[in-house]
């Protein structure tokens, strides 16, 4: 049986072991296929469509596309990712969290918010994320960052 979550509890983050393998981009499935597909419970399906996963509900039943379904998968990871390790960026061509190029990264400033810009050290892709500003004394201990300031006009 496949586990079902109180409610209230918010979203059920991404178990590790969901398959994207068997998706298909161009199909559309109901939740009860798309959970069955990836491997999680039905429920677990409709709390990533409250969080952000589109879902197509001009049809009966609603429907998720495919490749809808693969990219919140791999964001949701990305995310995961992310906080795992400060001065790791997930790459997109890898799929994977890389460490940058020459531990170098650019930094742009704006306002309260801090963005990395660095290349894989693996397959030279641009990688970024964001990272607040109280965490940048921590980054920089690790990374050798150029940091411009963005003016904030209006
Ligand atoms: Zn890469």
């Amino acid at each position: 049986m496949a586990c079902i979550l109180p409610d209230g509890r918010g979203v059920a983050p991404v178990p590790k072991q969901a398959r994207l393998s068997g998706i298909k981009s161009l199909r559309c499935y109901t939740k009860a296929e798309a959970a069955a597909l990836v491997g999680v419970s039905t429920r677990t399906i409709g709390n990533w469509t409250r969080d952000g996963l589109p879902l197509l509900d001009a049809t009966y039943p609603p429907l998720i596309r495919g490749d809808d379904l693969r990219d919140y998968i791999t964001a949701q990871r990305a995310d995961r990712k992310v906080k795992t390790d400060l001065c790791e960026f997930y790459c997109l061509r890898c799929r994977k969290g890389r460490a940058p190029a020459a531990e170098m990264a650019d930094c742009k400033v704006e306002g309260k918010k801090a963005m990395l810009t660095a290349l894989c050290s693996v397959c030279e892709g641009v990688v970024c994320k964001p990272i607040s500003l109280a965490r940048l004394t921590e980054v920089r201990a690790k990374l050798d960052l150029t940091i411009t300031r963005v003016e904030v006009t209006l």
